[in-house]
């Protein structure tokens, strides 16, 4: 195990922990995973163990075509539209996928993209767009996340009854975008029933 891969490991698991926290991932539902600096290579956890119980050896290191290069068992679900982004975005660093339960409240109201009610939100977020539901792990979720992130001011997109998903220059920058965007889903789903039910 080398030094970046140890150091890498020790990001990966800080952020896993304040997610866990903060109850944006519960149980092994959701999944982060992270580019290694200086290489063509991403971390991820693997399938069926949760990002909170990832240890540096249980950890993969997958190529950007979803080929296992180091460690045990297959990479988790979804990680296909993770490596999507990776493709098509050089300066993402980091990636956060979490089931969270205000965005994916969101996604069931009918709307097509997230409200930006708080200044802050409206200058960090910039478009929140809504994915249509697709199966996980199937071709069309990863072509519609991955086509969600074409822009490099895109740093976020809600799936439709599945959650959210937060890109940034580090795992810690995408971690706080997660957290900002499940806040803003959470002030937008109180407005919507605060304005009973209809979408604005
Ligand atoms: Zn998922």
């Amino acid at each position: 195990m080398t030094d970046s891969w140890q150091k890498a490991a020790e990001e990966f698991m800080a952020v896993a922990q304040r997610l866990w926290q903060r109850g944006l991932v519960a149980g092994s539902g959701g999944n982060l995973s992270m580019r290694i600096t200086g290489s063509s290579h991403v971390m991820i956890s693997p399938s069926g163990i949760a990002n909170i119980d990832c240890k540096p050896e249980t950890l993969l290191r997958v190529d950007l075509n979803g080929k296992v290069i180091s460690g045990e068992g297959r990479p988790s679900k979804d990680s296909a539209f993770h490596l999507g982004i990776y493709r098509i975005r050089p300066d993402v660093q980091g990636v956060v996928h979490a089931h969270v339960p205000w965005s994916t409240a969101l996604t069931l109201l009918g709307y097509k993209e997230l409200p930006l009610f708080t200044p802050h939100a409206q200058a960090k977020l910039h478009k929140v767009q809504v994915v249509p539901y697709a199966p996980s792990e199937s071709q069309e979720l990863t072509a519609w996340v991955t086509e969600a992130f074409n822009s490099q001011k895109v740093v976020a997109a809600l799936l439709e009854q599945h959650g959210m998903v937060a890109v940034g220059g580090t795992l810690q920058a995408a971690c706080n975008i997660a957290e900002l965007v499940e806040e803003t889903a959470q002030i937008a789903v109180l407005v919507h029933l605060g304005n009973r039910g209809q979408v604005k």
